[in-house]
Formats: C-alpha cells, sequence, structure tokens
C-alpha cells in the first residue's frame, strides 16, 4: 500500500453564468500540487503551505478541515500530513479553497484503498468549503473530484451528476488581481428572483446542459447567460462588459463571471479562438494598470491526477 502520494488538484469554474451554485467544470493546466501521507500519530497535520500565505493549523485551513471530515466517517484511527504546493491564488474565483480540500479528501481516500466513491468524496470536501465561505457549496469540489462539467442536481439530498464533456470545448480565465471577498459577492445578491428571469434561467440551463450532450457548440453558447447574478455581480470587476464583449467579438461561445468572481471565463471551440480572445483580453486588461493572470485550458475530463 502507498504510504504518500503527490497530486496534481486543478482548478475549476464554477456556477458557468446560467446555473448559479450547482453548475461547474475542471481545467487542466491551472492548479496545486499536493503531497499527501499516512502517518502512524492519529492526526490531521500540514507542515508545508509554498505559494500562499494560508494556515498551517489543520482545523483553520480548508484541506485539514475535509480530510478530518472523512477520517470522522472512516470511524478507523489515521494520521494524516499535507503539503500544498499553491499555484491557484486563494480568492482568485477559480477555485482554490476547492482544490486543496478535494485534493486532501481523493488522495486521503487512495492512500486508505479507497474505501469511498468519488461521489460520496464531494460532501467532505464540501466541510472544507464551508470554512473558506461559509456555505458548503458543491460547484467546485464536485468537478475537481469527478472531472468534465457537473451538475448538483439537488443540495438535500446531495445528488451531483456528471455530465458530457464536448472534445473541442476550451476555456480561457483572466484574473484580475484584486480582491473581492465571497462574502462581498453573495451580499450583493438579490434573494428574491422574478418568475420571468427564472424562466428565462432555468430554459439556459437547459439549453447548455442540452447544447453539451449534442456537441451543439451554437446551443451551448447562446445559453452561457446570466440574467440573475451576472447583472448585480459585474460591476464588482474592473473592465467586465469590456472583456465580455471583447471575448465575444474574438469568436468565444460565451463569456462570464467565474465563481464568485474576479475571474472571467469564456467557452471557445478549439484551441485557436481560446487563445485569440486570451490575447484581445490581454489587450483590454493591459490598459487597465492592474496585475493579471490569463489561463487557456482544455475541459480536465479527469479531475484529480497522481503526479508520483
Ligand atoms: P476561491 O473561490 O478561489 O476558492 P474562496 O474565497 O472560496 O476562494 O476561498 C478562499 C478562502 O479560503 C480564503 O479566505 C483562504 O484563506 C481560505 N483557505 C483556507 N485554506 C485554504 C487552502 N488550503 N487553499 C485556499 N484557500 C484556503
Amino acid at each position: 500500500m502507498n504510504k504518500s502520494l503527490r497530486i496534481f488538484a486543478p482548478a475549476t469554474v464554477a456556477n458557468l453564468s446560467c446555473g448559479f451554485d450547482v453548475l461547474g467544470c475542471c481545467l487542466d493546466t491551472v492548479g496545486d500540487e499536493m503531497v499527501v501521507s499516512l502517518t502512524p500519530d492519529p492526526e490531521v497535520t500540514i507542515t508545508k503551505i509554498e505559494g500562499a500565505n494560508l494556515p498551517l493549523e489543520s482545523h483553520k485551513n480548508v484541506a485539514g478541515v475535509a480530510t478530518k471530515a472523512l477520517l470522522k466517517k472512516y470511524n478507523k484511527e489515521v494520521g494524516v500530513n499535507i503539503e500544498i504546493y499553491k499555484n491557484i491564488k486563494a480568492g482568485s474565483g477559480i477555485g482554490s479553497s476547492a482544490a486543496s480540500s478535494a485534493g486532501a479528501v481523493w488522495a486521503v481516500n487512495r492512500l486508505l484503498n479507497s474505501p469511498f466513491t468519488n461521489h460520496e468524496l464531494i460532501s467532505f470536501a464540501m466541510e472544507g468549503e464551508k470554512l473558506a465561505s461559509g456555505n458548503a457549496h458543491a460547484d467546485n469540489v464536485a468537478p475537481a473530484l469527478l472531472g468534465g462539467f457537473t451538475l448538483v442536481r439537488s443540495y438535500e439530498p446531495l445528488d451531483v451528476i456528471k455530465l458530457h464533456t464536448p472534445e473541442d470545448l476550451m476555456v480561457t480565465v483572466i484574473h484580475p488581481q484584486i480582491e473581492v471577498k465571497t462574502s462581498d459577492s453573495r451580499s450583493v445578491i438579490k434573494h428574491r428572483v422574478s418568475l420571468k428571469k427564472a424562466i428565462q434561467q432555468w430554459g439556459n440551463v437547459g439549453g447548455f446542459i442540452a447544447g453539451l450532450y449534442t456537441n451543439n457548440y451554437q446551443l451551448i453558447g447562446r445559453s452561457l447567460e446570466d440574467v440573475i447574478i451576472e447583472p448585480l455581480r459585474s460591476i464588482l470587476i474592473p473592465e467586465f462588459d469590456a472583456v465580455k464583449e471583447t471575448a465575444l467579438s474574438k469568436g468565444a461561445l460565451g463569456c462570464g463571471i467565474s465563481g464568485s468572481g474576479p475571474s472571467i471565463f469564456a467557452l471557445s471551440k478549439g484551441e485557436k479562438t481560446a487563445n485569440l480572445v486570451a490575447e484581445a483580453i490581454r489587450d483590454v486588461y493591459s490598459k487597465t494598470g492592474l496585475e493579471f493572470d490569463i489561463h487557456v485550458s482544455k475541459i480536465n475530463n479527469q479531475g484529480i491526477k497522481i503526479l508520483s
């Protein structure tokens, strides 16, 4: 039995415009590394974090909290040590906390010879999300654990479905390095939705999923519309409208806020268009004087991967 694993814990894009708190997808070229080991002492320890200033105390770090949730259910005395090598900046809106929560429980489960399915791991990883944002949402941890696109059909009871991924779909993400607190981006949301908007939104969710299953890129594109959250949240993101307009003019299928922002994502058909979109939005952001990162990635249909 392996006593230690080095894994790739991927970044994820949640919401995908129309699917607030229910849709998400997994990225392939952006993510953290983690080394997770079984130890003789029945404790959860975090001995190393590189690339970010995050707590080493296991009860304050999402990786520790998610691991403890798994071990509680496993109900045998096991010790775990975690090292985290961060590439995804915390608060970026591309699932930084989810990568750590999902990565930790996935690796521990493997080291214990997989007593839980990947679907069962989602609820443990959600405990980490609860620590990060006060809300145990699954729209980042589910795609990290299952890969591809995922739908949270229901939270109570938890029912998560892995969806079909069309071969040529690519994601372009821009992360403006400004801080938008998850709590702030949640506070601008209204808790009442008009029936007219709800009808538009669930039509789009259905259209998006139909588009994934029929490889209908145009349908995917016109379903990437958010009439409920985006109009309220986009004001927190500098140049959001200009980025979206530019991405669409360069051939992106759709463009919206990644998670709770400030990252903005665009979906495109094919790498060429995804790169064109990246270059064009780079030009838009270069003029702002703000620091930013841009990522181009295919959809990662596997999710978390073992590196060694
Ligand atoms: P993101 O959408 O990028 O995941 P969140 O705002 O949801 O960002 O989560 C980031 C918050 O979680 C920060 O407050 C951070 O301090 C906290 N946190 C705790 N442990 C971790 C971890 N291992 N990785 C990332 N964030 C963590």
